[in-house]
């Protein structure tokens, strides 16, 4: 049996996993067979974290923080969590490939899943020229014109950076003003290639085997115009990926796990949570990082704590949220 096994691989999962095997806990990372590295490795120039100041492309940062890890004993599944049981002192894991691993902390730092437009078209033309991953799929769109739906940074990014491919990238936005920061903003709005399309809603994907265009409704007036593009990017954010607990802990009304305070403890003694999962606000590799180390220190604490209380789990939960 494990101490601690750490269900993820973005920056909260291996912050977690750095500290959680520096302190000796000898982690197991449960990576996912597909998505090893979370949101960064859809990301190109990562120039806000800290100790990169000329830029880090983020697949490479994901890179360094698992080698950290691993450097210091991490143990790396590549494997999807098929199923949980978090009751009680001993926690199960069960992975797709059928194996089953137990500990007595689990560190749960899924992240979030890309939001989709649930519009027609949107599901069928997926991989045929609708795509939620710019640096993935830019270059299949060398000199067409393309759309971006969105109005955060996620789209600015990937607008300004499809923009090194595409003829023409429109910026489909629901408003007249965008959430994106400024810098990010303003990287797009200078772009010549860039073309705003505002208070425009995309109603439907065309397309028969490939993306031909867009249906866009006015948020004005309702009104509705056709948009001939060869391809669509959708940026609209996030959903935190809760679909293996969400009947197992309790949920915020954001629909993020609940933590106590600024605490990573669930309502279940013994899992704490980190990252995206647990964050409806700001959400940045940084605060996902510094995440990552709570929930590190808030498990290494309740297993000193069980250790003391001779293994009663429930005593251990009770001194350690009087404690931390
Ligand atoms: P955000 O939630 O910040 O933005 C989502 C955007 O999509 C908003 O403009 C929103 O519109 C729009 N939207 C949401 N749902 C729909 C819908 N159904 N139809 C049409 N439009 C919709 O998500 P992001 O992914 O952009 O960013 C998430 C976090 O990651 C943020 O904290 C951001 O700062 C960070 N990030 C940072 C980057 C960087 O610094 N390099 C790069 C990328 C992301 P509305 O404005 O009307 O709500």
């Amino acid at each position: 049996m494990r101490q601690v096994i750490i269900v993820g691989s973005g920056p909260a999962a291996l912050t977690a996993a750095i500290y959680a095997a520096r302190a000796d806990l000898k982690p197991l990372v449960i990576a996912s067979s597909v998505e090893v590295g979370g949101e960064l490795m859809n990301t190109t120039d990562v120039e806000n974290f800290p100790g990169f100041d000329e830029g880090i492309q983020g697949p490479e940062l994901m890179e360094k923080m698992q080698a950290q890890a691993e450097r210091f004993g991490a143990e790396i599944v590549y494997d999807d969590v098929a199923a949980l049981e978090l009751d009680g002192p001993l926690k199960r894991v069960t992975l797709a490939s059928g194996a089953v691993h137990e500990a007595s902390t689990i560190i749960y730092a899924t992240g979030s899943a890309y939001r989709k437009l649930g519009v027609e078209g949107e599901e069928r033309l997926t991989g045929h020229g609708v795509s939620w991953c710019a640096t993935c799929d830019g270059f299949f769109f060398r000199e067409r014109a393309i759309a971006v739906v969105g109005g955060g940074d996620s789209a600015m990014e990937e607008a300004t950076f499809l923009t090194r491919f595409a003829s023409k990238v429109y910026v489909i936005h629901r408003k007249d003003t965008l959430r994106a920061s400024k810098i990010m903003q303003e990287r797009a709005l200078q772009n010549e290639k860039i073309e705003f399309v505002w208070n425009s809603e995309v109603v439907e994907i065309q397309g028969e085997s490939a993306v031909s265009g867009l249906v866009l409704k006015s948020t004005v007036d309702a009104g509705l115009r056709e948009l001939p593009v060869e391809g669509v990017f959708i940026a609209i954010g996030n959903d935190p990926r809760t679909h293996l607990v969400h009947d197992k802990l309790e949920l915020t009304e954001e629909g993020t796990i609940a933590v106590d305070g600024r605490s990573s403890r669930t309502s279940v003694p013994g899992v704490f949570a980190a990252g995206d999962v647990i964050d409806p606000t700001y959400r940045q590799a940084v605060t996902a990082a510094a995440s990552g180390t709570v929930a590190a220190l808030d498990a290494e604490h309740f297993l000193a704590l069980a250790a003391q209380s001779g293994g009663d789990e429930q005593a251990a939960r009770a001194v350690a949220t009087a404690t931390v």
